[in-house]
């Protein structure tokens, strides 16, 4: 069986806990890491309706992308409807974990998914917020060894640079060492002054990696004693931020990136905020949620537009007198998170031989409708 803490790891590389924004609840909700994984959900909201789905459907593990307490709970009064989802998990012994904002910031995440669905060109985040150095591993391996080590670090994802994978470097050099009295030598004997060929291996891994990689080292190294060093490369940065600009293939306008907007997204609505309806566009920003504060950096990108959710009435005004239209598709096109994450949780079920089925919640969460 895998635990759900396994499960948790893997996506952890892809979306640390360090790229959430501050305050912001991400991780664990509710249950345990240490539940055997039955069956995963994957899911927009957690809401009674999709409890009582992930009950229906044997679910013991739901994977969502808002967090399931978003107010703290001070009295624990079953009258409260939120309060009997969490008795009715707690119950079906269901854990629940929440991937906020660090699948908003990540690389490959949420608004890069959203950018791709409207085909955004030359996308960069529209806030970069968090810079990490990349950090080098070196480490020193007999040299009958070497590849089996070396395929084991790119197997656990080091040495990926841009799109290319498995990189490292390699020289060649004589390792010495002293087994001690009580120690079982790979090479050499105890008390017995060795020196072998060996070859020091250096990939570079992103921060997050460093726990699984030296995870994979340690199983693949012959050595009792692997030695290994880890050193911040200051100037080469993994770059994480909110939001993404980026660039339509041909000019639209306001009006006709509504109807696209519409259509991509499967909205019957979506509320405009503009001087000239036929203004045309080619800059667009898109920041997936509540992301009526951030238009500044949409205008100071140099955006036409400025796609969000949950505009409200004094932030409109003020974007309509910036000069840049937007739009408000609503906070539920981040439902586009529903079969993206069912994709990237069934290739790494398939990478780690996971067994257990992963289904997505069929439920639409929209609290709004259009009438
Ligand atoms: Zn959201």
């Amino acid at each position: 069986m895998t635990k759900v803490a396994a499960v948790v790891t893997r996506f952890e590389q892809f979306a640390p806990k360090f790229i959430a924004e501050k305050g912001d609840p991400v991780g664990l909700q509710l249950g345990s890491l240490e539940t055997d994984v039955k069956k995963m959900m994957v899911t927009l909201d957690v809401r009674p309706e999709i409890v009582a789905e992930a009950i229906n459907n044997d679910v013991n593990f739901i994977f969502a992308h808002h967090p399931a307490m978003f107010h703290p709970v001070k009295q624990f009064d079953l009258a409260v409807p939120q309060n009997r989802m969490y008795a009715e998990l707690i119950k079906h012994q269901i854990t629940v974990y929440g991937a906020h904002t660090n699948l908003d910031n990540a690389n490959g995440g949420m608004n890069d998914w959203l950018a791709a669905a409207l085909n955004l060109q030359q996308i960069k985040p529209l806030l970069p917020s968090k810079e990490l150095p990349l950090q080098q591993l070196a480490v020193y391996v007999p040299q009958a060894a070497a590849a089996t080590v070396r395929q084991a670090l790119a197997a656990a994802g080091a040495g990926t640079i841009g799109d290319y994978q498995g990189c490292s470097f390699s020289a060649a050099g004589t390792g010495r060492f002293v087994p001690g009295e009580k120690t079982h030598p790979t090479i050499g004997q105890p008390l017995e002054p060795t020196a072998t060929a060996e070859e020091k291996l250096e990939v570079i891994i992103k921060p997050q990696q460093a726990a699984a990689v030296i995870k994979a080292l340690r199983a693949a190294h012959p050595y009792e004693e692997p030695v290994y060093y880890l050193t911040p490369i200051h100037g080469l940065n993994a770059k994480y931020g909110m939001g993404r600009v980026g660039t339509l293939t041909k000019k639209l306008t306001v009006k006709e990136l509504a109807a696209v907007c519409k259509q991509v997204f499967g909205l019957t609505g979506v509320r405009v905020v503009a001087q000239d309806l036929q203004q045309p566009l080619k800059r667009v920003a898109v920041l997936g949620g509540s992301g009526g504060q951030f238009y500044p950096a949409a205008v100071k990108a140099g955006a036409d537009v400025y796609l969000t959710g949950d505009l409200s009435y004094h932030t409109a005004h003020d974007i309509l007198a910036s000069g840049m239209a937007a739009i408000d598709f609503g906070h539920h096109v981040e439902s586009i998170c529903k079969p993206q994450l069912a994709k990237l949780f069934t290739t790494w079920k398939q990478e780690n031989n996971w067994q257990f089925p992963i289904i997505q919640s069929q439920i639409a969460t929209d609290p709004f409708q259009f009438l």
